[in-house]
């Protein structure tokens, strides 16, 4: 027993002595230095914002409203046909199809001004529906939804049939509204198989609405979503069909790597 207890003794003694020399050394090791944490190259690119029209300088300005020059008719690629107006804008000309930019994008930034129709046409899906497609395939949903209840995942600001909106940030019928898009295109592997989904983030009138979201696949109407594999594609605009008057003005994106 006394030579357990002498044991015991030996041990903690032993124990104390190596605990201690460990912390005399922590103590003589060098603090970290500011410097050392800093990165300094490379550099990032810099880039100015145009002073009036909030344009960032390496953005490919789709649509200032002069013309149709980036866009061309999902049906058959021909001209354009929705409507061209004096105030910088362009309208859903109903019935005459999507229309989709001539360049295919990846991996985006976007920015896109929508306004409904002032006049209230129908209700439900039918009041003001239009949408704004990432790589032809994934619809962000435009929609008056003021005062007009609808599935959730289909309001205004869904990412359509798939992620319901927080918040419903919209400006009153027939004022203009902003979709500011972070969009991070999916990645397929050899076999074609979904390797990386996309992801998307909505701002709507400054507001998050959608907050990094994973995409599930094609925003279908009917049906579950759909992975194909594709490669980079055109932003397409809905005409929902339903005499929409769906107004948009001053688009631009920057591509993300
Ligand atoms: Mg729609």
């Amino acid at each position: 027993m006394k030579n357990t207890l002498l044991l015991f003794c030996y041990c903690i003694m032993i124990f104390a002595c190596q605990n201690k020399t460990v912390i005399a050394k922590e103590a003589q090791e060098e603090p970290t230095k500011a410097k050392e944490t800093e990165i300094w190259e490379p550099k990032p690119p810099i880039i100015s914002i145009d002073v009036n029209t909030k344009i960032p300088s390496d953005a490919i300005v789709l649509f200032n409203g002069n013309n149709f020059n980036e866009w061309t008719s999902s049906i058959d690629s021909t001209a354009v046909n929705w409507i061209l107006n004096s105030d910088k804008s362009m309208t859903v000309n109903d019935k005459t199809g999507d229309i989709q930019t001539k360049r295919n994008f990846g991996s985006v930034q976007l920015h896109i001004e929508w306004r409904s129709s002032k006049e209230i046409r129908a209700n439900g899906q039918n009041r003001s529906n239009s949408g704004v497609f990432l790589q032809n395939r994934y619809e962000v949903q435009v929609l008056d939804n003021n005062n007009n209840d609808t599935y959730v995942n289909g309001q205004v600001g869904a990412i359509y049939k798939q992620a319901v909106p927080l918040v419903k940030a919209s400006s009153k019928t027939g004022n203009w509204n902003s979709f500011d898009i972070i969009y991070h295109a999916p990645k397929f592997d050899m076999k074609g198989n979904v390797s990386k989904q996309s992801t998307i983030t909505v701002l709507h009138n400054g507001v998050l609405i959608q907050d990094h979201v994973t995409i599930k696949g094609t925003t279908e109407n009917i049906g579950w979503p759909k992975n194909n594999a594709h490669g980079k594609a055109p932003i397409k605009l809905q005409d929902h069909g339903d005499n929409s008057g769906v107004s948009y003005r001053n688009v631009w994106v920057r591509e993300l790597k």
